[in-house]
This record gives structure tokens, C-alpha cells and sequence, in this order.
């Protein structure tokens, strides 16, 4: 039997959990959530008498002994995360310190941060002629990247890229998407708590966009959309072109066939 639920929250409005993951949380004993990027108005969705911790305050062990307590109790559990947890979500080490104890999980996905954010720019990432890759990274912190996953390095492909964990040294990101071969004037798109009630959106170019984001004070929770994609030239996409069939859709017949 599962005791223990991962569960995407989403990226900040309530509304935005899927309905399996609200439920999960409705039914938990214990809920331990992300409290630094999780919005508190997910924990209406928990029972009157379910215990919550917040884990911004725990370490991994903590986390792992109020998870294993409450399984040896034959609690439910639900542990909480932020948009969707298997991106920078560190739940790979708690799920891997669960398997051996024999206590059985599942991975209920959320709305990743990125979504949201394209969302809140009303844009899509893969334009046909423009691109058709979107490359998820961060610049290095506390945590060390593999070598050959350097900003820069990535940047040579000029695919759109959707930048976390990094608004707070834009010039550094900066310096390096240019050293990869952006141009100065590849636009750039900062999304400060997508989803929630005071989102804000920032847009300018490489040469612009680290200043912009030192006067506007940004230092968290902001997401880096780059590339070409946020200007608007593109070819239409091939999926609703008349002359193009698909496993649900015939070419029309006005079209030759080839
Ligand atoms: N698992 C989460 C990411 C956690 S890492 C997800 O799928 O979204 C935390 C980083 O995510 C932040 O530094 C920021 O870059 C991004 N982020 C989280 N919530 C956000 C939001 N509402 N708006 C913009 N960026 C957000």
C-alpha cells in the first residue's frame, strides 16, 4: 500500500494543484510541505487533525524520520513540493532513503514554475523555425554543475531557455549566454512569482536585463525565459496547417498530394 505521496503543488496559485494531488492532500495524516515556495492556502485542502510540518525548517533527515515515524504508525503521508518536484526538487535522495525501508511511494506531478510562466507571458517555447528545444538549467550556486552543462556551452544551441534558481546573479548569466553566442539583443523575459496574486513580468534584451532586475529589487522566485521565440516571427505550425495530415487529421483535398 502507498504511505507516501510526492506532490507538486504548482507554482503558487492553489488552483493550479492537480485534483489527485488536492486529494491526496485532503486524505493525509501528515503533510510536510515546502514552506519557502509552497503557497500555505494548499494546506486548506488538509484534514482538521493531519499534522503539518514545514520542511524549510528540517533537514533531510528530519524530513525522513517524521516520514518514517508516521509510516511505522500506518499513517499517510504527503510531502509537499513546489511546481513540479522532479525539477530541482531534491526528491531523488528522499525517495531513494524510503526504497530500502520498504515503504512504498508515488509521484503525483504538479505545474513546473516554467509553465507557469509561460503561461503568465502568454507564450509558447517552440515555435516552429525558431525553436523547437527548451533547455531547463541554472546557473551554478551551493550546488556545482557537470562541466559540459556550463551556461555558456548550453547557449551555443540558441533554443529557448528557461533559466531557475539564478535571477539573483543575472550578470553572471548574462555574460555567459553572450560568451555562448546570444547577440545583445536576444530578448529576455523575467517572471517574478508566476501564478501569484503580485506576478510581475520584466522584458528586455541581454544588453538590457540585468539592470532592469537590480532596480526592480528581484533576488528570488523569478524565472529567465530566453531566446528568440519572444519575438513574434515564425512560420505557423505544421500541426494546424490545412495541408499537413496527421494520425488524426487527412490533408484536405484542395492540397496536391505528392
Ligand atoms: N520544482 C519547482 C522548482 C524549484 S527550484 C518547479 O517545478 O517550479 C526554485 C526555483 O523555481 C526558483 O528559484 C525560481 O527560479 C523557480 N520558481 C519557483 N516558483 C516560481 C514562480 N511562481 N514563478 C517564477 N519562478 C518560480
Amino acid at each position: 500500500m502507498t504511505q507516501v505521496y510526492f506532490i507538486g503543488a504548482g507554482p503558487g496559485d492553489p488552483e493550479l494543484i492537480t485534483m489527485k494531488g488536492q486529494r491526496l492532500i485532503s486524505e493525509a495524516d501528515v503533510v510536510i510541505y515546502a514552506g519557502s515556495l509552497v503557497n500555505p492556502e494548499i494546506l486548506t485542502y488538509c484534514k482538521e487533525d493531519a499534522t503539518i510540518y514545514n520542511s524549510a525548517q528540517m533537514n533531510l533527515d528530519e524530513v525522513l524520520d517524521v516520514t518514517k515515524k508516521a509510516c511505522a504508525e500506518g499513517k499517510i503521508v504527503a510531502r509537499v513540493h513546489t511546481g513540479d518536484p522532479a525539477i530541482y526538487g531534491a526528491i531523488q535522495e528522499q525517495m531513494d532513503a524510503l526504497k530500502p525501508l520498504g515503504i512504498e511511494y508515488e509521484v503525483i506531478p504538479g505545474v513546473s514554475s516554467f509553465l507557469a510562466s509561460a503561461a503568465a507571458l502568454k507564450q509558447e517555447y517552440t515555435l516552429p523555425n525558431v525553436s523547437q528545444t527548451v533547455i531547463i538549467t541554472r546557473l551554478e550556486g551551493r550546488t556545482p554543475m557537470p562541466e559540459k552543462e556550463r551556461l555558456s556551452y548550453l547557449a551555443q544551441h540558441q533554443a529557448t531557455m528557461c533559466i531557475f534558481l539564478s535571477v539573483q546573479m543575472m550578470d553572471n548569466v548574462v555574460e555567459q549566454l553572450i560568451e555562448g553566442g546570444y547577440s545583445e539583443d536576444t530578448p529576455v523575459a523575467i517572471v517574478i512569482r508566476a501564478s501569484w496574486p503580485d506576478q510581475k513580468i520584466l522584458r528586455g534584451t541581454l544588453a538590457t536585463i540585468a539592470d532592469q532586475v537590480r532596480e526592480a529589487g528581484v533576488i528570488r522566485q523569478a524565472m529567465i525565459i530566453v531566446g528568440r521565440v519572444l519575438q513574434s516571427e515564425y512560420h505557423l505550425s505544421k500541426l494546424y496547417d490545412r495541408s499537413f495530415s496527421h494520425m488524426f487529421r487527412d490533408a484536405k483535398e484542395d492540397v496536391p498530394k505528392s
